[in-house]
């Protein structure tokens, strides 16, 4: 058969495996995804005690392993040598409880203590057929234990999952970890992902003789970081002989040890994260279905709560997440911009994911330099808070005058 007339089947075929999966991401409403700038940091350790307690919480819950070079998941959680069920296209994960669904990489290797070495097409095919053929039935949460870095694995993970997702990074206090939580994060940033935010794992030492908190290593890191980049802090998770002890035995750390300062941590991640209003869940609604969802963002800089006039002296950003079709304001974060140098904004914003700005007045170079990001300039904004303005590009009724500041 000659390749032109192989062509339309192929295309058949990825556009029949991307409805299907669509279909799936559909049926879950929010998807965490547990990424870390490298490995060894805990998280695996992390993603499983946060889709148990997240299940303790009352929600259903979806644990699914896609760390091809590791997967931990079900040495930590007891499940070794579980067998998945398999009908037609679809595999039925393994049952924790009545809330907690796991499926793992692992439970289709032959061996445990088998490293794996696939090359990158079959590792991306892998992970496409996880998120598609798993057979979750409606979830409330998906927590993902992506592979580690910022590389290709973790890359298809974000883009196969698509949006709504949100990333929760995990990181340990030193310095080297958090300068890889920094690419994390620029990594987010590129792929829009919203960051759900940053945990600090192994931070302190609970004694297990006086359940005395004891800081062995510098702390802290990861509250710094989150600060300096705008991403909120969820918590830290302190180093506790017993989370060794019981991921080695295969009992879930919380279900283990539910009094220990360990656990209380987190839980105090979950309720952060179960607090948090989140843009991701918005369009997962039912009515949304099969509507192409039309998200961008929209950067005001802003000086004592409204619109700042001069764009370079603002006090900060606050950044819309919105819906052009539905016209609706998802999510706000606001962020403290960097010093202020030539050019540095217009990178900054572009690494944020703003498609549009909106500011009282701007230079002529700094709007040639959005331009460049491809970056929308309105300026002449009136002097509303950026709710306003924001809701007001939205609905096409922005009256925009004079550039307030051409400097
Ligand atoms: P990663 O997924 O980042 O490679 P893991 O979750 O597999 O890391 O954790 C690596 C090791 O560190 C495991 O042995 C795990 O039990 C241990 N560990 C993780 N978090 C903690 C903690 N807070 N206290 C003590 N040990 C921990």
């Amino acid at each position: 058969m000659s390749q032109q007339q192989a062509q339309p089947i192929d295309e058949a075929q990825r556009q029949r495996d991307e409805q299907m999966l669509q279909a799936r991401m559909k049926t879950i409403r929010r998807k965490l995804l547990v990424l870390s700038g490298k490995g060894g940091v805990g998280k695996s350790t992390v993603a499983a005690n946060l889709a148990v307690s997240l299940a303790l919480a009352g929600k259903a819950v979806g644990l699914l392993d896609v760390d091809v070079h590791g997967p931990s998941i079900p040495k930590l959680l007891g499940l070794e040598g579980k067998q998945i069920g398999v009908s037609g296209e679809d595999m039925s994960p393994v049952h924790m409880n009545d809330k907690l669904a796991v499926m793992s990489i692992g439970f289709l290797l032959p061996s445990g203590n088998e490293p794996v070495i696939w090359r990158g097409p079959r590792k991306f095919h892998l992970i496409r057929q996880f998120l598609t053929n798993v057979a979750w039935g409606n979830l409330d949460v998906l927590v993902v234990d992506s592979p580690p870095g910022t590389g290709d694995e973790p890359l298809s993970v974000a883009q196969l999952v698509g949006s709504p997702a949100e990333a929760v990074i995990v990181t340990t206090p030193q310095d080297l970890a958090v300068a890889d939580v920094r690419r994390c994060v620029s990594f987010c940033n590129s792929l829009s992902l919203p960051v759900a935010g940053i945990v600090e794992n192994m931070s302190g030492f609970v004694c297990p003789n006086c359940g005395q908190q004891i800081d062995l290593f510098k702390k802290g890191g990861g509250k710094a970081l989150a600060d300096e980049m705008s991403v909120p802090f969820l918590g830290s998770i302190p180093i506790d002989p017993d989370i060794v002890t019981s991921g080695d035995a295969g009992i879930p750390f919380i279900d283990n040890r539910t009094n220990s300062l360990g656990a209380q941590a987190f839980a105090d991640v979950v309720g952060l994260l179960l607090g948090q209003q989140t843009p991701a869940h918005a369009s997962v609604a039912t009515e949304n279905q099969g509507k192409e969802d039309r998200r961008m963002k929209i950067a005001i800089p802003v000086q004592a709560g409204r619109v700042s006039m001069h764009f370079g002296h603002c006090e900060e950003f606050a950044l819309y997440e919105v819906n052009e079709d539905d016209k609706a304001i998802l999510g706000k974060t606001m962020h403290k911009p960097p010093s202020h140098e030539p050019g540095a904004l217009p990178r900054w914003l572009h690494e944020l994911g703003a498609n549009v700005i909106i500011t009282g007045g701007m230079g002529q170079r700094a709007q040639q330099l959005f331009a460049q990001n491809g970056i929308t300039v309105v300026v002449g904004a009136p002097a509303e808070t950026p709710e306003q303005l924001a809701t007001a590009y939205l609905n096409g009724a922005l009256q925009a005058g004079e550039n307030i500041c051409d400097h």
